[in-house]
């Protein structure tokens, strides 16, 4: 086995723990790379003035003329999210909110979400899960020492979200994703293909005990339908203006009497026992430093504040103690059991099945078959 000398980049927080982090001879990560080509892209204008932004608010009303809703709107009560349905009342767009509720809503989130809603003056769609079988799906990732956790949820939302839009016929769907948040994030520290229902059926099927016929599942067939026929077109807003997420912070919390939760999406409390415990005790990876990282690089944060911030705990140790207890008492496991998992050898998601392949080949098909079909039938 080979190590690796311990290497930071020089620009941003980003070290070795990424395992395929490259350093020029200047020491710059090819992070800090890939963010610049992509921001040197994206709008440096407020949403006001943006014509980006404009453009797709008109496209959007413009497609849904007469109708009950302009688009569906994913909620956490997490920044992005939350600013996202600020930006649709600012817009005049009328949105479909759809709250995902997974069982690990902390208290600030659904009081950020019930703020909100209340003072917009938006129609809620709460979706609850079907929490018995989810806790059986969630557990068997933990089981399983993968290192993605998160692929029940993620690929949930959006499961639940298009079957919602499917039913009230909704075609416009807002995605929260923006680089300033989201736009270094090391392949190798999560499971790229989150709608890969054949890899989540595999690990539910090798340590999951019950059935999974109550979830909102996206099989490749369905997604492919959802995309292609049914028109589902997402909306990367927050990518269309210059979106500073500490502003965006500030005018919620004056606005709304929204409440930061101090870490990225620790508005769930699995989310934050994943992140600030699960992933640094098990994989040795401390996902703040991909987050500031784009902070520094978008020029929203400086690199010493960057430093500083790494130095504290991911939260505060007796929180995290909290959260182990309280996570053991969700999913019914013992403390024991819990630390084995925890000390058990890691494992690949490519050590179970996967769908990829069969993917390129139907989306090949696809391409061939959707001239053929008479384009009535294909807007029906
Ligand atoms: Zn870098």
């Amino acid at each position: 086995m080979s190590y690796r000398i311990f290497q930071m980049c020089k620009r941003c927080v980003m070290d070795t723990t990424d395992p395929d982090i490259i350093f020029d001879e200047q020491g710059i990560c090819n992070h800090c790379k890939d963010f610049d080509i992509k921001f040197a892209k994206l709008p440096k204008t407020s949403f006001q003035e943006s014509t980006f932004f404009q453009d797709s608010i008109k496209e959007i009303k413009d497609s849904t003329r007469g109708k009950d809703y302009n688009c569906i709107l994913g909620l956490s009560g997490g920044t992005d999210s939350s600013f996202l349905a600020y930006l649709c009342k600012e817009s005049g767009l009328k949105p479909l909110v759809v709250h995902f509720d997974n069982g690990w809503n902390t208290e600030f989130a659904i009081r950020n979400i019930e703020n909100l809603v209340n003072k917009l003056n938006f129609e809620l769609y709460t979706y609850v899960i079907n929490w018995e079988e989810f806790k059986d799906l969630q557990l068997s990732y933990f089981r399983a020492s993968v290192i993605d956790l998160e692929v029940p949820t993620d690929h949930l939302i959006f499961g639940a979200l298009f079957k919602i839009a499917k039913k009230y016929k909704i075609h416009n769907i807002l995605s929260g994703y923006n680089l300033t948040s989201e736009g270094t994030m090391p392949k190798a520290w999560l499971y790229e293909y989150k709608f890969d229902r054949a890899n989540m059926k595999d690990i539910h099927k090798k340590f999951g005990t019950g059935k999974m016929s109550h979830l909102p599942t996206l099989g490749l067939w369905e997604r492919t339908m959802y995309q292609k026929f049914y028109r589902f077109k997402q909306y990367h807003l927050l990518q269309t203006f210059y979106y500073d997420k500490i502003q965006a912070k500030k005018l919620l919390t004056e606005k709304f009497d929204w409440k930061d939760y101090g870490g990225k999406h620790f508005e769930s409390v699995f989310t934050r026992f994943y992140q600030g415990y699960f992933l640094p005790q098990k994989f040795g990876i401390d996902k703040r430093k991909a987050h500031l990282s784009t902070l520094i690089c978008a020029g929203q944060m400086t690199r010493e504040d960057a430093l500083a911030e790494l130095q504290h705990p991911p939260y505060d140790p007796q929180l995290q103690k909290d959260d182990i207890e309280y996570v053991c008492k969700k999913w019914g496991i013992s403390r024991e059991e819990f630390d084995e998992i925890m000390k058990a050898p890691v494992r690949q998601h490519s050590e179970f099945h996967e769908e990829l392949e069969l993917e390129k080949k139907l989306h090949k098909l696809i391409q061939y078959v959707k001239p053929l079909i008479p384009s009535k039938l294909r807007n029906a």
